[in-house]
């Protein structure tokens, strides 16, 4: 018996086509950062640790992990565009190679407050990857080096992603069978 609600969740990306598509931006990775210098792949926290985690284990080079918190949404559940860092890089990222790592870019906000913000920290430069793109919900144009999937406007979850919290384990992005969103 899974823990979720079969019933209520849609697969939308199984497992397979989230692990074949990893490889692949892992190997696009491998091949542009290949003799660049030191590599540093930044979680964004929550939603990206079990991308991160398959996506680092598929880039063919040595790299640093490190972790940035953001808090997009506070209590309303519309993107505000108003991000707060809830925790900071463990070390500086000047001179270094950085790619940002996120779940999703949905209106694309907290992803352009993050490459303004990172911009002054003077790294030697800056990509994105990110699992999923929503482009009808786009507020501001973020360029997406590294994508794995573009998807409908939907809500989503698995893989990393939550709804309430919950469900960040599941194995695939699931959408909800209801129409509308979930909130
Ligand atoms: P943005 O600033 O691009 O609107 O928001 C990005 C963040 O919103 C993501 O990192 C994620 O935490 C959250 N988000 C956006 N769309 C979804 C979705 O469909 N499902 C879930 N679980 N979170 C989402």
């Amino acid at each position: 018996m899974p823990f979720y609600d079969e019933k209520s969740l849609d697969v939308m990306i199984d497992a397979d086509q989230i692990a074949a598509r990893v490889a692949e931006l892992g190997a696009e990775i491998t091949d542009a950062y290949r003799d660049r210098g030191e590599l540093v792949l930044v979680g964004v926290l929550k939603g990206s640790f079990v991308f991160l985690a398959d996506l680092a284990r598929a880039v063919d080079l040595p790299v640093d992990i490190d972790f940035l918190g953001v808090s997009s949404y506070g209590d309303a559940e519309e993107s505000s565009g108003v991000v707060r860092l809830t925790r900071d890089l463990s070390r500086p990222i000047e001179g270094k190679h950085v790619i940002l790592v996120e779940d999703i870019v949905d209106t694309g906000l907290t992803m352009q407050y993050l490459l303004d913000m990172f911009a002054t920290r003077k790294p030697a430069s800056i990509e994105v990857a990110s699992l999923l793109h929503k482009p009808a919900r786009s507020k501001v144009d973020v360029p997406i080096h590294y994508l794995g999937f573009t998807i409908e406007d939907a809500f989503v979850v698995g893989y990393g992603l939550d709804m309430g919290g919950k469900l960040r384990n599941l194995p695939f992005i699931g959408v909800n069978r209801a129409e509308g969103r979930p909130w």
